[in-house]
């Protein structure tokens, strides 16, 4: 876990030293991976979390080989609007009329609270 978070840290550093992205919750990152990688990255959970993004998409590409240096990390800007709770760009943020600015996971804890 930890290769593969120094692997899209990477990314993302050549991505703001492009000046492509600014703070890594504008990030998206994109993940294309194969065989035991590809079932090891889909097996966790709040990849977002982990990477400090708004997004993480992973999809497999079996031409790639199946270890860690194999993958290929793509990192875009997020769509969306900025939830002013979490600072996450959400695509689905204004989902919810009572809380047309926050991103879905905040309006579940809003309303949850
Ligand atoms: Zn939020």
């Amino acid at each position: 876990m930890q290769a593969l978070r120094d692997r899209v840290n990477r990314s993302l550093e050549e991505a703001r030293a492009a000046k492509e992205i600014g703070k890594s919750l504008e990030a998206k990152v994109t993940i294309s991976a194969n065989g035991e990688e590809y079932d090891f990255i889909t097996a966790q959970t709040d990849l977002d979390k982990l990477f400090i993004v708004s997004a993480v998409e992973v999809s497999k590409n079996e031409a790639l080989g199946a270890g860690l240096e194999d993958i290929e990390v793509g990192i875009s800007r997020a769509e969306g609007i900025k939830c002013p709770r979490c600072w996450t760009f959400s695509a689905a943020a204004g989902s919810d009329p009572e809380h047309p600015e926050l991103c879905p996971r905040c309006t579940a804890v809003v309303k949850n609270a």
